[in-house]
């Protein structure tokens, strides 16, 4: 990013016409101009895929855009692992391990249309993988816990959420599950949407539930990192992306809006788009002046956003089961994901994801995290766990091989700064329309999106992220037009 004196002369030559003018003079009468006519600039701060669709929109219409991602590469919590040069960690995966989003959600949804365009092999959990169930360190599959009382509980709670019409209260309090299936609920209904079972309520999430309007096949992409699609979907405003440039504050009370980034570099647009992860915004990782709306900031204050881990974890042996997808009930690990699944037939590699408390809890703890996962897993496979766990391989002087460090990665997406937790989610008291009232535009000047703004019941998801990109740039149009 430039000094402000050359930005703002960047910023001229939009609005004073340096090329503008003597583009125009080339234009015949009936040329057609942008869609959108505009001489300003609209700044999209953050490069994941809300920021990026919004971009990519907007700029399809004429519209002058500039993009400032915090970090160092575009995708923000779709990462795969592959990307990461700087990690020394090698899996013996030969398939993409995803440290964000993994699973896509609809073949109809806002993602699922971005992926069918391409011709991708898809991976479908309910068919090509077999859900396991824990309980009481035994794990099974749903078909031999049969009658089980409490895993039935834990079953029918579950498939009646979208009718939930009990109390605005948390899930352990909704369900009335007992203490031994207190884990199962935890992974399936807190840990899944983005805390723990005490923390999300059912009133939020079954609300959620009723607005999606696409089909909810769940699946995989069998060998392409998912942050490859969305780099390579917005390939046509990856030059508008200024990277390594994380703005800190947003003065908006002037004609003109001043951006200031980390090295008090300064920036002028005439409209912004926020899509920087709820996280950050409640940790004032950006300082708004004059300071955001009481009403935005009451509605963002109910909306919950955790800490939370990615643990990829690489073994010699799949001791789990070839076939088994996810592995629900962990009170360490509450959803391990055979990775590999259906895609290869290296599917030793499991992923560990944790919201919530625990993963704080875990964070905290260190590398010691992955002592505290692999006990759980040892005390339901029998010491497997510790003894399969991969190791690094190297030669000593004299030739002879000896094993080092254990192989395995932490996203640890709750202690960095430009996410500060894992995903949005209702707490009891919340609704979707704190996400409405938290995405409210300011003076047709500062706007929100990314996904704790979605409205159509996808948020904490990619599809939250993009159908939240098409609402704000329809904001912005019609903040542009309707002037
Ligand atoms: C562990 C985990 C697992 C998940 N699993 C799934 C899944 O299986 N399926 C699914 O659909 N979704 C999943 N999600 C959710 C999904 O990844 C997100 O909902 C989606 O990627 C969010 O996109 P976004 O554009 O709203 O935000 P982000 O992708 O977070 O993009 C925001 C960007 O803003 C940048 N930024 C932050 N601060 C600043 C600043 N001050 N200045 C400039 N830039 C800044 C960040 O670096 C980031 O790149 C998961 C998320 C996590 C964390």
């Amino acid at each position: 990013m430039k000094r402000r004196k050359a930005i703002k002369s960047i910023g001229l030559s939009i609005t004073a016409g340096l090329w503008l003018p003597s583009a125009l003079s080339s234009c015949k009468k009936d040329d057609p101009g942008p869609e959108v006519p505009f001489d300003g600039t609209v700044a999209i701060i953050g490069g994941g895929a809300a920021g990026l669709y919004t971009a990519d929109i907007l700029s399809a219409k004429g519209i002058n855009v500039i993009v400032f991602e915090a970090g160092s590469q575009l995708g923000g919590r779709v990462r795969s692992l592959r990307n990461q040069r700087e990690i020394l960690v090698q899996t013996s995966a030969d398939f993409p391990v995803e440290l964000g989003a993994e699973i896509v959600y609809g073949t109809n949804s806002a993602w699922g249309n971005i992926i069918k365009n391409y011709t991708f092999t898809r991976i479908e959990l309910n068919t090509q993988a077999t859900e396991q169930f824990i309980l009481e360190n035994q794990a099974k599959p749903a078909t031999e816990w049969g009658a089980d009382s409490d895993f039935q509980i834990v079953q029918n709670f579950m498939q009646g959420l979208p009718g939930y019409s009990g109390g605005d209260v948390s899930m352990s309090v909704a369900s009335g599950v007992s203490s031994r299936a207190q884990a199962l609920l935890n992974s399936l209904a807190g840990n899944r949407f983005g805390s723990s079972s005490d923390r999300v309520g059912a009133k939020g999430v079954a609300e959620a539930l009723n607005l999606v309007e696409h089909d909810n096949l769940a699946y995989m992409i069998k060998t392409n990192p998912l942050q490859d699609i969305v780099t390579s979907r917005f390939s046509g405003v990856l030059g508008k992306v200024k990277l390594n440039t994380a703005i800190k504050s947003i003065a908006y009370s002037g004609d003109k809006i001043v951006l200031t980034d980390q090295d008090s570099n300064q920036v002028e647009v005439e409209k912004v788009v926020v899509t920087v992860p709820l996280g950050v915004l409640k940790t004032g990782g950006i300082a708004f002046s004059p300071g955001l709306p009481a009403a935005k900031v009451t509605a963002m204050n109910k909306i919950g956003m955790d800490h939370a881990l990615r643990l990829i974890i690489d073994f010699k042996k799949n001791f789990w089961g070839e076939g088994t997808g996810y592995l629900w009930g962990g009170t360490e690990g509450p959803a391990y994901f055979n990775t590999g699944v259906a895609r290869s037939e290296f599917y030793r590699t499991l992923s560990v994801t944790v919201h919530g408390p625990k993963a704080q809890q875990l964070s905290a703890m260190g590398d010691g995290m992955l002592d505290a996962v692999l006990a759980e897993l040892d005390a339901i496979y029998n010491g497997q766990a510790t003894l399969y766990v991969r190791k690094t391989l190297t030669n000593d002087a004299e030739g002879n091989i000896i094993e080092g460090d254990r192989v395995w990665f932490k996203a640890d997406w709750g202690k960095d700064e430009f996410f500060k937790g894992g995903i949005s989610y209702l707490p009891p008291g919340s609704s979707v329309q704190d996400r409405i009232d938290f995405s409210a535009p300011i003076n047709n000047k500062v706007f929100f999106a990314g996904e704790a703004t979605d409205n159509r019941g996808d948020a904490g998801t990619v599809n939250g992220a993009l159908n939240s990109a098409e609402r704000v740039a329809e904001e912005v149009v019609q903040s542009i037009i309707g002037a």
